[in-house]
């Protein structure tokens, strides 16, 4: 049975997001920007949590956590290389792990480079892979801690998923991603439509996130950085696809 995928809105940017089974009552939460947004979506449709899912320490993706764990008992799952500044964790997990929440499997992905112990899930149940600050709508986490060449294997590692996957991303930074993207993308057909879509959602105040991958794919500069027409726009129709990539995220710090 397809799971229920639910976008929660939290902070200022940030996003959360549940999965449920109905088969079980089992929910699961992806990151925990802060409680009451996560609670009041609980309550609305009568679930309990049964799973945190943390991505990284991040405060802005772990700072309802105890909280949390606190009011539901659920598990909290996490990064095993990043588990001494994550909260307490009933499960650590690493890259090429799979472990079950809500009845389904989840793969654990590596994606080092916002920080270097982030980690993301897919879970082909709900179609959802979730990747927080390193693949984002239109855009990929700063590097913080990560190279460039760390943040362009783990944005391929996600780019080798399924076209139709659904990418929750942990912020709505998408306006201002769209803007850096026609900068150096200026004339991507396909960038140029989302550009029309993005607008329209944010001035009726929906949210962007999650795109599909096959979207990401067509439009995201950081996902492009290998692609001809994009380094000879660029002037590095010469260069390595690291460089290219380090390239633009470079651009895009200084935009
Ligand atoms: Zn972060
Ligand atoms: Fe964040």
């Amino acid at each position: 049975m397809p799971l229920d995928l639910i976008t929660v809105p939290c902070r200022v940017d940030n996003y959360a997001f549940l999965i449920h089974e109905s088969a079980t009552g089992q929910t699961a939460l992806i990151d925990a920007p802060e409680v009451a947004p996560i609670e009041a979506a609980l309550e609305e449709r009568g679930w309990t949590l049964t799973d945190i899912l943390i991505t990284h320490h991040h405060d802005d993706h772990i700072a309802g956590v105890d909280a949390l764990r606190a009011k539901y008992g659920a598990r909290v799952i996490g990064g095993a290389d990043d588990a001494l500044r994550l909260p307490r964790l009933d499960l650590e997990v690493a890259g090429g792990d799979t472990f079950t929440t809500c009845g389904a499997e989840v793969s654990v992905i590596d994606v080092p480079g916002h920080t270097v112990g982030h980690i993301a899930f897919d879970v082909p149940a709900a179609n959802a892979v979730f990747t927080a600050d390193s693949l984002m709508a239109l855009g990929c986490g700063r590097l913080f801690e990560g190279t460039a060449a760390q943040m362009w294997d783990s944005l391929k590692k996600l780019r080798a998923l399924p076209a139709e996957r659904l990418v929750c991303s942990g912020h709505e930074y998408t306006a201002s991603n769209l803007r850096f993207a026609l900068s150096i993308d200026p004339d991507n057909r396909d960038l140029i439509l989302r550009g029309e879509e993005i607008a329209a959602a944010r001035a009726q105040g929906r949210p962007t996130v999650p795109s599909t991958l096959d979207v990401e794919r067509r439009t995201n500069p950081f996902l492009r950085a290998d692609n001809p027409v994009l380094k000879a726009a660029m002037n590095m129709a010469n260069a390595t696809d690291t460089d290219v990539f380090a390239e633009i995220r470079g651009r895009k710090d200084r935009f």
